[in-house]
């Protein structure tokens, strides 16, 4: 999804083989990005662009009533079935297609809303529909739900207000017929009763409000980097590079920086890439942009479809125009070719449409002033990027070390400012050349769109200069001296964001409802930009947790961290996930470097080299010992001759994990009696061939228990979920966050089931690693306050029950 579509990238490829050698050849030697966008961009054919016109034209993202029409009735068939969150998603992806039925649309959206409880998006709603034209005749109706709103939210006056317009509405009614009226009197009546008890009982302040108030974090910003705390210092030599140290010894839990991204694009959903244009019926899942709003990733609910196209909604009206202000007037026209380029090239795009022409073309004016140091640099065989900075680098380059930290303004600061992304690394002489001119491809294929379509973003010049521009565009096949400067910055930032990218997460629970115990799930949100979260290096044992809030990113200590010790992340290959051999390939081919981490000395100190990832995972099927050896395992017990092929078990193991898919596609489907079921079958053979600490067990075990929470038997889960949990504290420890978020689990099935002691015991373990993990805001660890606080509340004889 990072990386341009397949079919595109393939096409790349074979432009890339059929170059002339001497061309390849110059393009592989172009170091300065300068001169790879350069070279490439007559390389740009007409050819090229109708074949990537072609693909982008598989993306639907432009407006049609048609399809309006066609998610409004399927939103009415949930709505009927009293499925609101459905409706709801079915009537917003309705709004952001145009059609002359919008203001019934709106309408309908809003009905789902009251139906859900959100009365304030409610009234949103409802004004929208007003302000579309919603037909007279069906007024009186949608000023009734409004009064109930308005009641609803203790909003007496103007409740008032709008059952005396009803009234007149429906005395002045001609088109009524007096069934109609007498229900819509009777209705009035039942809320005049509704609004006089309610003026009688005082309305109590939101207990929302003095909450947020009183648990504002405590924030003690350092000096000298932003969006970082004070316990942190930024130091640099040349085997780390720059990264940040610990100015006095950290408890686990506390904030360590706290960052706005400088820019982040929302993941597309998957149904929006693979549209085929054969099909007529419009797609109705629900993808990232269905969830979330395009700009600041808030959870959506009464959305605002941008006006140009059906692909960005946003949570308000103020998202929409912010968004528009900066990037979106520019982006809205190209929706399906960044969809099919990929969310880097998009990223790179929004990144120099956030920092603004004058702010790119002055550092990259100022870098190219430098050249005289390159090649001096060039000279002493090192690279550009290498001498500058090099975070995540860990050869030794020079043992010197630098008396100023790179990229620092005079006094020694640094900032999260365009000109930090500018100065990220890009590793442009490790990229492989053909990667390096897919990269360059896209970004000309961009710059001419721009060139075709939108010369806003360069209106920082006169308006002479933006007609002069015009001119020269329709005259030319060549680009503009803007875009030349745009695009050697886009495929700069292109090529940042192979190491530099950082995954926005959330967890999100499963729609399904069924159960009240919580199936979530971690799903990528976005792909950001942080230049100080960036400063951390990596580590395959990180010492700190990572946390998401809309487009902010917190950097938490998971364990003591001491003073001194440098401050590190995971990021993507962990110890737990993998074995050592596994995580150095993924670092060295994404990261380019080579880690030495404690965890990788360690392992590849002792001589189970990368045993971790593939040893000790099958065992006898007759004495349960431990399997060994390469091609063929033998039973590690003396007493047992067993022997069988590690094909046959890696087979066996692939099995299972299908049945196990199939099982959890039960559960969601609401069929929890034939999941555990299944589950039970799976849990026999599993303990046939695989180690009883397997992930896989622990995922069977798990699943049990959330079908057994499902069916109301409390016991039977708990137990399967101790037994998830003891695999996952095995794998990650018993204060990592994945123990965590089994502990939450357990902590609601004792609850559900009036384990009261025991449930007391377990919300106390879970509240006290979630909140090191993901702080006292986050919505688990409040759910388990708000659970003891229930268990608390119950009286004395319950709690002593015997259980
Ligand atoms: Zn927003
Ligand atoms: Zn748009
Ligand atoms: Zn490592
Ligand atoms: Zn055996």
């Amino acid at each position: 999804m990072d990386l341009p579509v397949e079919k595109w990238a393939a096409y790349a490829r074979r432009r890339w083989a059929s170059l002339e050698p001497c061309l390849r050849r110059k393009l592989s030697l172009a170091v300065p990005l300068r001169d790879t966008f350069l070279l490439c961009v007559p390389l740009f054919q007409p050819a090229d662009e109708e074949f990537l016109h072609r693909l982008a034209a598989r993306s639907w993202v432009g407006k049609d009533p048609r399809a309006a029409l066609f998610y409004k009735e399927e939103g009415n068939k949930r709505f009927q079935k009293k499925e609101y969150a459905a409706a709801l998603m079915l009537y917003s992806k309705a709004v952001s297609h145009n059609s002359p039925e919008m203001s019934l649309c709106y309408a309908n959206r809003s009905a789902a809303l009251f139906h859900l409880g959100h009365f304030e998006d409610c009234l949103e709603d409802i004004d929208r529909a007003q302000a579309q034209g919603y037909p007279n005749r069906l007024q009186p109706k949608i000023l009734l739900r409004k009064t109930e709103c308005l009641l609803l939210l203790g909003r007496l006056e103007e409740a008032a207000g709008v059952i005396s317009k009803v009234e007149s509405k429906i005395a002045m009614g001609q088109s009524l017929t007096s069934t109609t009226r007498q229900i819509l009197l009777r209705k009035i009546s039942q809320l005049k009763v509704k609004a006089h008890k309610k003026e009688s009982s005082p309305v109590s302040v939101p207990e929302a409000l003095s909450k947020t108030q009183k648990d504002l974090e405590f924030w003690e910003e350092n000096g000298k980097i932003s969006s970082a705390f004070s316990s942190v210092s930024l130091n640099f030599n040349s085997c780390r590079g720059r990264h940040l140290v610990a100015t006095k010894d950290i408890l686990p839990g506390e904030s360590l920086v706290k960052e706005e991204a400088f820019v982040s694009v929302l993941s597309p959903g998957k149904s929006l890439l693979l549209q085929d244009s054969a099909k007529t019926t419009w797609d109705t899942r629900v993808t990232n942009g269905d969830l979330h709003c395009h700009r600041c990733l808030k959870r959506l609910l009464a959305s605002v479809p941008c006006g140009g196209c059906s692909y960005a909604k946003y949570c308000s009206k103020k998202c929409a125009q912010l968004a528009w202000e900066h990037y979106h007037s520019t982006e809205c026209p190209l929706g399906a070719l960044l969809l099919t380029l990929g969310v880097f090239s998009h990223v790179a795009l929004r990144t120099v449409l956030v920092a603004g022409f004058a702010e790119v073309s002055s550092l990259v004016k100022q870098f190219h002033g430098d050249d005289k140091e390159l090649h001096k640099a060039e000279a002493t065989g090192k690279s550009w990027d290498e001498t500058r900075d090099s975070t995540a680098d860990m050869e030794g380059l020079s043992e010197k070390a630098e008396p100023l930290i790179p990229d620092c303004e005079d006094v020694g600061q640094y900032r999260g400012s365009y000109q930090a992304v500018f100065n990220l690394l890009t590793h442009a002489e490790k990229h492989s050349p053909e990667h390096k001119f897919l990269c360059s491809l896209s970004i000309v294929a961009i710059c001419k769109k721009l060139q075709e379509r939108d010369l806003t973003i360069l209106s920082q010049g006169s308006c002479e200069s933006q007609s002069e521009l015009k001119a020269h565009v329709t005259t030319s096949a060549e680009l503009s001296p803007e875009l030349k400067i745009l695009g050697e910055a886009m495929l700069r930032h292109m090529l940042q964001l192979h190491c530099n990218a950082q995954a926005v997460t959330s967890i999100r629970e499963s729609e399904s409802g069924a159960s009240v115990v919580t199936d979530s799930e971690q799903v990528r949100l976005a792909t950001a930009l942080f230049p100080v979260a960036s400063l951390l290096n990596h580590s395959c044992d990180p010492n700190t947790s990572v946390t998401f809030s809309g487009t902010a990113i917190t950097v938490r200590a998971s364990q003591p961290i001491p003073r001194g010790q440098e401050i590190v992340h995971c990021y993507g290959p962990h110890r737990c996930r993998m074995g050592a051999a596994e995580r150095w390939q993924r670092l060295l081919c994404q990261y380019f470097f080579e880690c030495r981490c404690q965890a990788c000395l360690d392992e590849l100190g002792s001589d189970v080299t990368g045993t971790a990832a593939t040893g000790d995972i099958f065992c006898c099927s007759s004495c349960h010992a431990s399997m060994q050896g390469e091609d063929v395992l033998r039973c590690s017990s003396g007493a047992c001759t067993l022997l069988v092929g590690r094909d046959y078990l890696l087979r066996q193991l692939q099995d299972l994990q299908v049945q196990v898919r199939t099982a959890l596609g039960l559960l969601k489907d609401k069929q929890p009696n034939q999941a555990v079921e299944l589950l039970m079958r799976c849990r026999v053979d599993a303990e046939n061939f695989l180690s009883a600490e397997h992930m896989l067990v622990g995922e069977i075990e798990d699943h049990l228990a959330q079908g057994y929470a499902t069916l109301g038997k409390w016991q039977e889960a708990a137990r399967h979920l101790r037994c998830s949990i003891q695999i996952v504290e095995a794998h990650h420890g018993p204060s990592s966050v994945e123990t965590g978020h089994e502990l939450f689990k357990l902590a609601q099935i004792l609850f559900n089931g009036f384990a009261v002691s025991e449930a007391l015991c377990t919300i106390q373990r879970a509240e006290t690693v979630l909140s090191v993990h993901c702080g006292p805001q986050n919505a688990q660890v409040q759910e388990l306050q708000e659970m003891r606080a229930c268990l608390l509340e119950l009286p004395r004889s319950l709690l002593h029950r015997v259980e």
